[in-house]
């Protein structure tokens, strides 16, 4: 296959760097040399840009985009209720949407609405401090919860006091943030490590709050708990009074209707959701918990708010997408079968050409690496695979292949066994050109 060309797009690019910095609205991994490409139509898993370049859509908006691209049934449904009424401080889906959200959550007794996966982690915390009485936080590395201050950022510091410290290239140095908010309010550890939790916890367990975790870490590469691991990490937060927070904003809706707690078998406190919740049109993140812990929003000794929490079309979108995953019970094994097949063909297509390559995650959910090996720690990769995975995401989308940042890869109920050939036909002419691109730099280091 050839590679696309970008006319319209390069012209509509120079006048949204203009008004967006950069061209875009965030700038994570962002170098300001990536090929920005805006789309004007969608169908299933396909969008297409303003030059008319058909597209093969694995980016999903990050995870969110679960229902697929011109879903009638959802798109009608959201339009229906739009009709029935617009914006108004409560509607009569409520019940009904939470409802379904706690039948199939285990850890959700009751229901909070807001908007980003951001503020969700936010109240969360919050919420989790207030439930133990105690100020601070445990995070991993590697496990992404937000664009905030006290999150964002850091590594762990293997003193024993591990406070997360800043290193280079990283978020932690950047400007503007509030001062030692994070050193201040958290710990940083490894993740997976149960004997390095357990230690920091049996020494400074009079302080903290709330552990906090992607279940699963897709953020940081797609890597599961070890056996036993969550189960031990629930004890000891049950043994010393701490809040587990599981942050399933990516896994939650994606992985089962239950979100990966009901695959993992291991109950958290609390639970976030976003992304997938409300099938991707919509922008939707809620709070789950048990009753217990719900409570103090009821005792209002714990503050939470926002002017379009339950906001009627989100609700009416997130009943819309559970509707229709509970109406397709072949979906969660369908998608992940199409989504393994295009993980198989990229691997073939690498080894084919003699670069390295693996595809792991769960299912819905894949991350592929550019080394021999998969990963077993959050961010364990080199340099070179890293640099190998940036080359190898750019080129794809010169083909015609939409990757999401960070290697990841998604499905949505929509996705066809076409898409899989979409896929093959492209990746085999993507592979060769960037094991050139690669040969350019052999017997170096990519990263020097
Ligand atoms: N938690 C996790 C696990 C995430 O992956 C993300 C977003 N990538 C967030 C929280 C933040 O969500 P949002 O971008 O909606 O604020």
């Amino acid at each position: 296959m050839a590679k696309l060309t970008f006319v319209k797009s390069q012209q509509l690019i120079k006048q949204m760097k203009k008004y967006l910095p950069g061209g875009v609205h965030y700038n994570f991994r962002y170098s300001g040399k990536d090929t920005i490409i805006p789309f004007n139509k969608g169908r299933g898993s396909r969008v297409w840009d303003v030059d008319g370049n058909e597209h093969l859509d694995l980016f999903c908006k990050f995870g969110a985009l679960m229902v697929g691209h011109g879903n009638q049934a959802y798109n009608a449904k959201l339009i229906d209720y739009m009709d029935k009424v617009l914006s108004v401080d409560q509607c009569d889906l409520e019940p009904i949407v939470c409802e379904r959200i706690v039948h199939y959550v285990p850890s959700a007794e009751m229901v909070r609405f807001c908007l980003s996966g951001t503020e969700a982690v936010q109240n969360a915390i919050r919420l989790g401090r207030a439930y133990a009485g105690k100020p601070k936080f445990v995070r991993f590395r590697g496990h992404y919860h937000g664009n905030a201050d006290n999150v964002m950022g850091g590594k762990p510091q293997s003193t024993d006091y591990p406070t997360p410290m800043a290193y280079e290239g990283d978020f932690l140095g950047t400007d503007g943030r509030a001062p030692h908010i994070m050193e201040d309010q958290s710990f940083m550890l490894p993740w997976n490590d149960f004997a390095a939790l357990e230690q920091l916890v049996n020494r400074y367990g009079d302080e903290i709050g709330v552990i906090i975790m992607e279940p699963i870490c897709i953020n940081g590469g797609g890597i599961l708990p070890k056996p036993g691991y969550l189960e031990s990490v629930r004890q000891l937060c049950d043994r010393h009074h701490i809040t587990l927070i599981f942050d399933e904003v990516i896994t939650g809706f994606r992985t089962a209707l239950g979100g990966a707690q009901s695959l993992l078998g291991v109950t958290p406190d609390i639970t976030v959701f976003g992304k997938a919740l409300a099938g991707g049109a919509l922008p939707v993140s809620a709070i789950v918990g048990k009753k217990e812990v719900m409570q103090l929003y009821v005792d209002q000794k714990v503050i939470h708010a926002g002017t379009f929490n339950g906001y009627p079309l989100g609700l009416a979108a997130i009943l819309a997408n559970i509707e229709l995953i509970e109406s397709d019970p072949s979906a969660y094994k369908r998608m992940s079968n199409l989504l393994f097949q295009i993980g198989s063909s990229l691997v073939e297509a690498a080894k084919a050409v003699d670069i390295p390559m693996v595809v792991q995650g769960v299912p819905n959910i894949l991350v592929f690496h550019s080394q021999a090996e998969p990963l077993t720690q959050p961010e364990g990769y080199d340099d070179n695979t890293k640099l190998r995975d940036i080359l190898i995401t750019r080129l794809c989308k010169e083909y015609g292949i939409q990757f999401s940042p960070i290697s990841r890869f998604y499905s949505n109920l929509l996705m066809e066994e076409s898409d899989v050939q979409f896929f093959r036909d492209r990746i085999g002419d993507t592979m060769a050109e960037v094991k050139k691109l690669l040969s350019l730099f052999e017997g170096n280091s990519l990263a020097a």
